[in-house]
């Protein structure tokens, strides 16, 4: 698999390159060169296999040569071990449960197919991942390459910022991974690991990656979750599929417009946000006009300036498809709460993510049609905001639950770069 840098189209770079790299020059988003295009009666043999045999045959079709199928099916295998059931909610309408996996949110997903292709492209060369995170992507990148050989996790997080379920879920793991509460803000945190970034020193005496969201493994991965939702639906429901997906940097909408790309029947997609409503307004007038980040209810979905909107342009120019064609709409934190209160009497337990995705396509769905939203976070994940709008107590999976009663294993420290770059050269534990 060849990619070529959307800012430059002469920077080309395999797929290996891509991953290791995460950006290209001038920090261009890496986009496929060739896509592969499975016929109709390709897909119906994909249909008949089970999840894991099913995405290696996808991911190996997409990535070539390049990486042995064996090994792209040990990937596979290991970094995809939990289900992404459909369940139904009303006739009409199903939800493809994404948040089976340890972190409970979809991320868990691309973040570990990443990471052991990272190792398996670094071969025998130690590399150190270094990230900061205000909560949730530091869970899914520590569990992602906990206990993976010749991998050393450094995740940096503001002090007393993050919620303790949070704190809890990534800084009890030990091994390979170290977590570093700084005294500072997320900022503080994000401009340490820039600093390193710089260091050019530092960087190749540890072999530093970044494993950052951007990464163009982590889109790949996320296609194959859009087949299993088809496999499991019925030929009526798979006629006239809609799909919504409550989006923020629109990963998961350019990994499903990938899956349509390669083969997969969609009649359409959705792209529902929360009040951080670029690309809606954008689609109506034409104009690209961010206005400052606001907090919602949805909070992962606070994003005004989407960092994969350049690649879902890129796919509608390359398949000649209209902008027009994509679905959108915007939803605020009051409906959002009416449409999780009114998802709970129906009998179905979401969180605000997959209410903002619900409402979209409730309201926007036409008759003949079947609508998939995606569920890209357990309800669990954002207990105290849903106990509170529910009024009631929800439980914790078993996973979570346990990790409660672990002890915190992190370091403390000042937000001071030469004491991180101590930290870091001494590969200490
Ligand atoms: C990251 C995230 C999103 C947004 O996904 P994008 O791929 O960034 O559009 C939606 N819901 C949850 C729960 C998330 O963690």
């Amino acid at each position: 698999m060849k990619l070529y840098n959307l800012k430059d189209h002469t920077d080309i770079v395999s797929f290996s390159q891509a991953t290791k790299q995460g950006l290209g020059r001038n920090q261009g988003l890496f986009f496929p060169q060739q896509l592969p295009l499975f016929s109709p009666v390709d897909i119906e043999q994909l249909l008949t296999m089970n999840f894991t045999q099913r995405s290696a045959k996808i991911l190996s079709a997409l990535i070539g040569k390049e990486i042995a199928y064996t090994d792209i099916q040990r990937c596979v295998n290991n970094a995809f071990q939990f289900p992404a059931p459909v369940k139904a909610v009303e006739q009409d309408i199903g939800t493809l449960e994404l948040f089976h996996g340890p972190t409970l949110a979809f991320k868990d997903f691309g973040a570990r197919f990443m990471a052991q292709i990272l190792v398996q492209v670094a071969a025998q060369n130690k590399i150190t991942v270094l990230t900061a995170t205000s909560g949730d992507t530091g869970a899914a990148v520590a569990h992602a390459f906990h206990h993976l050989p010749n991998v050393r996790v450094v995740i940096l997080y503001p002090n007393g910022k993050i919620s303790p379920l949070q704190e809890k879920l990534f800084c009890t793991l030990g091994d390979n991974i170290q977590t570093i509460a700084v005294d500072g803000d997320f900022d503080a945190c994000q401009s340490l690991v820039k600093q390193a970034f710089d260091d050019a020193e530092l960087k190749q005496t540890i072999g530093l990656n970044s494993a950052n969201s951007i990464n163009i493994s982590r889109l790949l991965a996320q296609i194959c979750y859009y087949f299993e939702a088809y496999a499991q639906l019925t030929p009526t429901q798979r006629h006239n599929l809609v799909i919504s997906v409550p989006s923020g940097n629109f990963g998961n909408l350019t990994a499903g417009l990938f899956a349509k790309s390669i083969g997969l029947p969609i009649k359409r997609f959705i792209a529902a946000t929360n009040l951080n409503d670029t690309v809606p307004r954008y689609l109506d007038t034409g104009k690209w006009l961010p206005h400052a980040t606001v907090a919602t209810l949805s909070n992962a979905m606070d994003v005004s300036r989407p960092n994969n909107w350049p690649r879902i342009e890129e796919i509608f120019k390359r398949q000649q498809w209209s902008l027009q064609s994509l679905s959108h709409g915007a939803v605020n934190d009051e409906v959002t709460q009416q449409t999780l209160r009114e998802l709970d009497k129906k009998g179905y337990l979401s969180e605000p993510h997959g209410a903002v995705a619900y409402r979209v396509l409730r309201d926007q769905l036409q008759t003949g049609e079947y609508g998939l939203f995606l569920g890209t976070a357990h309800p669990a994940k954002f207990k105290q905001v849903v106990e509170a709008i529910l009024q009631r107590q929800i439980e914790l999976p078993q996973a979570l639950a346990e990790r409660i009663d672990l002890p915190l294993l992190s370091h403390t420290m000042p937000s001071d770069f030469t004491r991180l770059r101590t930290f870091l050269m001494e590969h200490e534990e």
